[in-house]
């Protein structure tokens, strides 16, 4: 079976004709809007036409942009040695100013329409957009002026945009020593799963050695992006980053709350599962940092990609037909590029094309059931794109927080269908397996969010220092863990190796985790209680992602977000999994 993809779709190499037309027309169209908007955003008449003259506008030129750069990546992702597909990124970066200019113009010019029900009604194209006109109007209160966000736009290349690039570079090239070995931090990280406890241990510690050599830098990295963000937030007039994140996140405090009263609750039964873990790995005061990962028996489960293929079409077509042959489709017609190979990134990702109506999934598989369930989360998140196929571009994105409800709702599928197949020793792995991956979600996810809660609160009045930080993080670690983990063993640089605490465009970037976990665990109870008439309500959720505030995503299904229960009964799940686990 083809194990790579194919691009053709979007071009058919960097050097063809279309590419060349492509960036004349974008530079064109930015021409268009930017004399649009100075010309037409100077008065409220006429608003009807201009406004739809706009969006119009805004979706031609938002396919183009995202073809022209999604190209480059793509490439790029499989072959990082490929500076003309990087060239190509940075050429379609160089216009994201300019860009940024003109809808700052619009959501300003918006802000001043005073009879907004009215026009949205006088027009089907203005109420097929009516949330996102409406969102913009609601937000331009937090708009600084022209200049001051053009200033913002530019300065942000040069402040916590370069700081970002720099932890990432320093990141990706430390190398780690390790017996006689130079090793990078991935390869390193990735002895966790080792089925050697001596290897898991060196590893940990060559690991922690070797964060002094960029702790400083690191620090500044942070200090430098957190500080920007504190500095912009209060500008714009939000209460604090997590108020600017929420708003950005169409997601409300109560929810927010709600959610995490929940976990709190649940903490204890996730703690009863590590002590249980670090007794099978041959430890007494709770599991170190370091065995998290560690397999626990031993059967090794091996697929073929054509297996994977099989296994996962399969079990989607039992869930839904329509899953199921999106699925097929997507292998039968090379979306996906599975090979691990030299120079390509690691992990995996979903980009949906919206421009092709398609989906792309880079992924480094090679057999294991891990390997099998993150295909099925990938092409989780390719469905979600699916159903939002038949929306405009202008109605299709999609606030953090659900960004990983359809991926890990495939993800239970297969899961489930895996466990339901297994023998007993099998089952036990891939129960371990789970439970393992939704404490991280749950467990560590709720660290990272006390830890990013503290620092924030420190950054306010001076940077933090190294040992701040690595403070701040163990305290988080004991409380989030509790006695799971052996507190002499826990890991005070997870704010060095995470580089969501960089993305200096998206903060708090761990509860959206959470969020996605447990949403999808309450939407596969839905399925168990309405079977197959939950179908169809579940497409018109994804469908209406991009066009709903978080919390009237979940009132689709009748879930009310701002309910404890309604988090704790999907934590509840959780819970009857570890329950199952301590039996065996
Ligand atoms: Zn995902």
């Amino acid at each position: 079976m083809n194990m790579r993809w194919n691009l053709d779709k979007l071009y058919t190499s960097f050097e063809c004709d279309e590419i060349k037309n492509d960036f004349q027309l974008v530079e064109q169209l930015i021409n268009k809007a930017t004399n649009f908007v100075n010309e037409n955003f100077t008065s409220t008449d006429n608003a009807k036409e201009k406004l739809q003259k706009y969006i119009e506008l805004n979706i031609t030129l938002e396919e183009l942009v995202d073809r022209l750069y999604s190209y480059g990546y793509l490439a790029y992702s499989v072959d990082t040695k490929n500076d003309v597909a990087l060239k190509q990124m940075e050429k379609v970066e160089s216009y994201i100013p300019k860009i940024t200019i003109i809808e700052v113009k619009f959501k300003k010019w918006i802000s001043e329409l005073n009879n907004i029900d009215e026009l949205i009604n006088s027009s089907e194209l203005l109420k097929e957009h009516e949330f996102v006109i409406r969102n913009h109007k609601a937000k331009a209160k937090y708009l600084l002026s022209d200049k001051e966000e053009e200033l913002i736009a530019q300065m942000q290349n040069t402040g916590s945009n370069a700081w970002a690039k720099l932890q990432d570079s320093v990141t990706s090239s430390l190398l780690v020593e390790y017996e006689d070995e130079k090793l990078p931090l991935t390869v390193i990280r990735n002895y966790a799963y080792d089925e050697s406890p001596e290897k898991r241990k060196k590893a940990y510690e060559a690991e922690l050695k070797a964060y002094k050599k960029i702790d400083k830098s690191s620090a500044a990295c942070l200090n430098g992006i957190k500080g920007e963000v504190i500095t912009i937030a209060k500008k714009r007039g939000y209460e604090s980053p997590l108020e600017m994140t929420l708003v950005d996140s169409r997601m409300d405090k109560k929810t927010l709350d709600a959610m995490m009263t929940a976990i709190k609750e649940y903490l204890p039964y996730f703690h009863k599962y590590l002590q249980k873990k670090a007794q099978m790995v041959g430890h007494e005061n709770g599991l170190p940092f370091y065995d998290l990962f560690a397999p626990v028996g031993k059967v090794n489960m091996k697929y073929t990609f054509e297996e994977a293929k099989d296994f996962i079409v399969s079990n989607f077509t039992s869930f839904s037909e329509k899953l199921g042959s999106f699925a097929n489709h997507a292998f039968e017609n090379n979306w996906i590029d599975a090979e691990p190979r030299e120079g390509k990134i690691g992990g995996a990702y979903c980009s949906n094309l919206h421009v092709i109506k398609e989906s792309r999934i880079m992924a480094n598989f090679s057999g294991s059931l891990n390997d099998v369930t993150t295909l099925a989360h990938e092409l989780g998140h390719g469905y979600h794109g699916d159903c939002l196929k038949e929306q405009t571009s202008f109605n299709s994105h999609y606030p953090m927080p659900i960004a990983e409800t359809a991926s890990i709702f495939c993800e239970t599928i297969v899961m489930n269908a895996a466990l339901k197949n297994a023998t007993d020793e099998e089952a036990l792995v891939i129960l371990e397996t789970d439970i393992m991956g939704s404490n991280q979600t749950i467990v560590d996810i709720y660290s990272r969010y006390l830890f990013e809660t503290e620092l924030f609160e420190r950054r306010k009045h001076s940077s933090v220092s190294v040992d701040e930080l690595k403070e701040i993080m163990t305290n988080a670690q004991k409380e989030a863990y509790g006695d799971g983990l052996n507190h002499n063993f826990l890991h005070p640089y997870m704010w060095a190796c995470k580089p969501h605490y960089y993305y200096f465009d998206a903060n708090f970037y761990n509860f959206p985790y959470a969020f996605g976990l447990l949403f999808a665990k309450g939407l596969y109870a839905k399925y168990l209680e309405l079977g197959d008439d939950f179908l169809p309500k579940y497409d018109e959720l994804l469908a209406a992602t991009g066009k709903n505030n978080v919390k009237d995503v979940l009132a689709i299904m009748a879930i009310d977000s701002h309910d404890v229960n309604f988090w704790k009964s999907s934590l509840e799940i959780i819970k009857e999994d570890i329950e199952k686990f301590l039996a065996l």
